[in-house]
């Protein structure tokens, strides 16, 4: 039976920063889209621009596309114990895109991370980023050393698509797209939600502790 954990919030909730964490401690690796189509991007391809003017405005890439990621990505040997899906599903179509892609035996556990919108605004305006996958905050979770990632070395940026009215956009997407999502994951499994405004480490314990009942 695989394990595969969703990770449902809006964006800023620290959906990134937790499913690192769970899936460290649980030895599953992270489907992270974000990140999938961000390194796609870097690659410079014809697809990588294409995916890069999408991503940059705060819109979404098509279904199409994303579901061909997911299931070269899940093709991997590592996924055999189970994965966790950082940014997808994101709505109700790859909800069920997913759903065909999973067998009877899989074990599904949602996790919701709870964060207001304000707290949102905060968190993105402060993100840095390094092209490892690496997050941090300027002020939550700063690097050791200003504007370099501990684990590379390398500078940090700002996503283009953490700019305030962007942000905004994302927001309301989220919340378009989240209540389907998240009404599903009440009705068929047990959703593990959770309140996302503590210490990112407070949060880690939580939710390893509401997960281990089932892992
Ligand atoms: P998401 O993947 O949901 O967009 P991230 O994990 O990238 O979220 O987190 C967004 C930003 O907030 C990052 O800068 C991260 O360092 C910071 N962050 C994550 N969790 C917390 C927390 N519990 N408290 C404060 N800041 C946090
Ligand atoms: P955040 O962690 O802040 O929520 P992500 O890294 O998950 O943001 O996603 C960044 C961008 O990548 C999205 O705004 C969207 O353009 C694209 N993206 C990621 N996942 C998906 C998905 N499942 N479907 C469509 N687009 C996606
Ligand atoms: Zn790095």
């Amino acid at each position: 039976m695989r394990k595969i954990f969703l990770f449902f919030g809006p964006p800023g909730s620290g959906k990134g920063t937790q499913s690192e964490a769970i899936g460290e401690y649980f030895h599953l690796p992270v489907i992270s889209t974000g990140e999938l189509l961000r390194h796609e991007e870097k690659s410079g391809t014809a697809l990588g621009k294409k995916i890069a003017q999408l991503i940059d405005k705060g819109e979404l890439v098509s279904d199409e596309l994303i579901h061909k990621i997911i299931v070269e990505r899940i093709k991997r040997a590592d996924t055999a114990k189970g994965f966790i899906l950082d940014g997808y599903p994101r709505d109700a179509e790859q909800l069920q895109d997913l759903l065909k892609m999973l067998s009877e035996h899989d074990l599904i556990l949602p996790v919701e991370i709870r964060v207001s919108d304000k707290e949102v605004i905060n968190r993105l305006g402060g993100r840095r980023v390094c092209d490892c996958g690496a997050t941090y905050h300027i002020i939550y979770n700063p690097p050791k050393v200003a504007g370099r990632c501990n684990l590379c070395g390398k500078e940090l940026y700002i996503r283009p698509d953490d700019k305030p009215e962007i942000i905004k956009d994302r927001l309301a997407g989220y919340k378009k797209s989240a209540e389907p999502l998240l009404a599903y994951a009440k009705k068929h499994h047990d959703l593990i939600s959770v309140d996302g405004e503590r210490l990112i480490s407070e949060i880690t314990e939580d939710l390893i502790e509401k997960l281990s009942k089932y892992a």
